[in-house]
């Protein structure tokens, strides 16, 4: 068996989105299951279609999602150069190699010649083939005019798909395409195929657009006299409710915002992974190592996979319950903040928050009152105050400071729950305002919000002696 060989090969046009970074990690996965190699090459023969910094953005969007590849750009490897704007002189040694086999032929006609052939064709609603103006004899190739492929008179092709099985297209799809343009650039359909065969790929991963192409890449193949590599086809993704092709709108962002936003690289791996391939099982959660093992290509789906950013928050929300204490403060990048209350704050983050940027969030929101002192308003201490029992209210806090001061300053939340309950309940058996009556001025005067975690967690946060300094202050107002 040949050893695996599987390449990601973006063109440098834009940002990385989740579709090609899902072909990316197919395809990677796919190496690592198998012991071979994953190469990256960039395909940067459209230079008007190139956006500055593309190159850089694909490099750190692999490095950060934890997609190593083993040769590539930025890293070397037996058949560098891996940027195809770098390997023209390959791609003009194979131009001749066809010329001279009589497979390829400089294109004679200017542009505007080419546009009356298919305006003509338009007018006569017949479809524009160039092989119909193919002529007689050619000129040597100069470089200066495309050259074109000359293309086999072949009624169809079929082929097996890895993930979707027998393909077919018909002999429509092959024309005289361009192998290199006037500019002395490749084409897409030319420099891939080379670089596919010098770089010994084996497995071709790639959209469902470049089906309909796949006849002239095979009839390519074959006049190198070269066997094509086995093609995968990915998946289509959806928007949300399934029904369209992902859009900017519906969250086909740039993955390096998942980052900004507080994702977890290996929650995005798990994630994408899901996106038109399933393991077969129920399990919904894998690690990168458990993702090399069960990956197979048979699983890919041939229908489109909707993408479902509520799933993406859960699965976040796992890896993030996943982490340590420690790792989950160092990831979460939360700065400026009393590092002992924010370790005994993590587990309520890891309830709570489905992103690091919803938890730095609740920080500065919700949960401020356990790194900073809350302002109090009277009515709210009083609110579970009856009128038929004035001073209720500030004799349950003075009670619970009371009990709060035979705590350690370390306390658990169980032991503090321990002290504080029999005094509740004692209050429940009189019948006067119940638990709440106790329990809600404590919470309020610890956290200063309607809604807030627990008093028991709180006091266990904050510790016995700021708990009783936020009572006191609390009661002072009731003084007032
Ligand atoms: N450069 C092509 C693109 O970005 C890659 C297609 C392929 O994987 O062959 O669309």
């Amino acid at each position: 068996m040949t050893a695996v060989v599987t390449r990601f090969a973006p063109s440098p046009t834009g940002f990385m989105h989740v579709g090609g970074v899902r072909t990316a990690l197919y395809s990677w996965l796919y190496a690592r299951k198998h012991g071979g190699r994953f190469i990256l090459r960039i395909e940067d023969t459209d230079k008007e279609r190139e956006v500055a910094g593309a190159i850089p953005h694909i490099i750190e969007s692999l490095t950060w999602l934890g997609i190593e590849w083993d040769e590539g750009v930025d890293r070397g490897g037996p058949h560098a150069p891996y940027l195809q704007s770098e390997r023209l002189d390959l791609y003009r040694s194979y131009a001749q190699k066809l010329i001279a086999a009589g497979h390829a032929y400089p294109d004679p006609y200017t542009e505007n010649e080419v546009e009356e052939f298919r305006q003509k064709a338009e007018m006569e609603k017949r479809p524009f083939l160039f092989r119909d103006h193919r002529p007689e004899t050619s000129d040597t190739w100069d470089g200066t005019k495309p050259l074109r492929f000359r293309a086999p008179r072949i009624m169809r092709y079929e082929w097996d798909d890895l993930a979707r099985g027998r393909l077919g297209a018909g002999e429509e799809a092959v024309d005289d395409f361009i192998l290199i343009k006037g500019d002395g650039y490749p084409t897409y359909n030319f420099a891939h195929i080379v670089d596919d065969i010098e770089m010994g790929v084996t497995q071709v991963m790639r959209g469902e657009e470049f089906i309909s192409s796949t006849p002239k890449y095979l009839s390519l193949y074959e006049a190198l006299g070269v066997t094509p590599p086995a093609f995968v086809t990915m998946p289509v993704i959806l928007s949300p409710d399934g029904k369209k092709k992902l859009s900017k709108r519906d969250g086909a962002k740039d993955i390096l915002e998942y980052r900004n936003e507080g994702y977890l690289p290996e929650a995005l791996m798990n994630f994408l992974a899901l996106l038109g391939w399933n393991p077969g099982t129920e399990q919904e959660f894998f690690s990168k190592d458990e993702l090399i093992q069960a990956f197979d290509l048979s699983r890919i789906q041939i229908s489109g996979a909707g993408f479902d950013e509520v799933k993406l928050l859960s699965v976040n929300q796992h890896w993030m319950r996943q982490l340590s204490v420690e790792d989950f403060i160092t990831r979460g990048g939360f700065s400026g903040l009393d590092i002992s209350k924010l370790k005994k704050a993590v587990p309520l983050l890891k309830e709570r928050a489905h992103t690091f940027t919803e938890a730095r969030e609740m920080l500065s929101g919700e949960l401020s009152c356990l790194f900073s002192e809350p302002a109090l308003d009277r009515s709210q201490l009083l609110a579970k105050e009856r009128p038929d029992c004035p001073g209720m209210t500030k004799t349950a806090l003075e009670s619970l400071s009371e009990a709060i001061k035979s705590l350690s300053e370390g306390v658990s939340s169980e032991a503090v729950k321990e002290a504080i309950m029999p005094l509740a309940n004692a209050e429940e058996a009189k019948g006067k305002g119940g638990r709440g009556a106790m329990l809600w001025p404590l919470r309020y005067a610890l956290s200063g919000q309607e809604r807030s975690p627990d008093p028991f967690t709180l006091i266990s946060i904050l510790g016995s002696g700021e708990a009783i300094s936020r009572i006191r202050k609390a009661i002072g107002i009731l003084e007032k």
